[in-house]
């Protein structure tokens, strides 16, 4: 008897530790099944930079044994269109649960867009979308069939993009 009661102190004592691990939210998003080592390139996408004063909760290679991916809780703060199609651009698998009055409102898998304009620059340094001509970029979303990752193809000078994309972040 005595003995189940410790271990019923001690489960609690864990569920508090998961508790400090990660809080939930009131209002705000939690972005799941980023990438591992892509949470960071998120933020910087999501403009979390010095001057932010939302609360934001980062913890990176958890869930499975593995520890398969990043999560990012932001508070007070949905995510834009545009910011979705770019994180989708660095990790295809990610979820975007909107969390409103601490129940989730929302939850969708990012899906990733067929052509995307005006969130990457072009490698090229000659294509027309980096000379002085006010012209947006845009890309046609594809695959690499070789190593079945991300590639986009510059609809201007059709240059193909398949690596380093964060660098090219607009
Ligand atoms: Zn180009």
């Amino acid at each position: 008897m005595n003995g189940d009661q410790s271990n019923y102190g001690r489960s609690k004592k864990l569920g508090d530790k998961n508790d400090l691990r990660i809080k939930a939210i009131e209002n705000g998003t939690v972005i799941d099944h980023i990438k591992p080592g892509q949470a960071l390139h998120v933020l910087h996408i999501l403009g979390v930079n010095d001057n932010f004063t939302n609360t934001v909760s980062i913890v990176m290679n958890t869930g499975g044994e593995r520890g398969d991916k990043d999560v990012i809780k932001i508070e007070g703060r949905e995510l834009t269109e545009k910011e979705v199609e770019t994180i989708a651009l660095l990790s295809p698998k990610a979820t975007v649960n909107i969390i409103r009055d601490f129940e989730v409102v929302s939850k969708r898998k990012i899906r990733t867009p067929e052509s995307i304009c005006g969130i990457v620059k072009c490698v090229n340094p000659n294509c027309i979308t980096n000379s002085n001509e006010p012209a947006e970029t845009r890309f046609i979303v594809t695959e690499n069939e070789k190593t079945k990752t991300l590639a986009l193809r510059c609809v201007f000078c059709e240059s193909v993009m398949t690596t380093e994309l964060f660098n090219y972040i607009l």
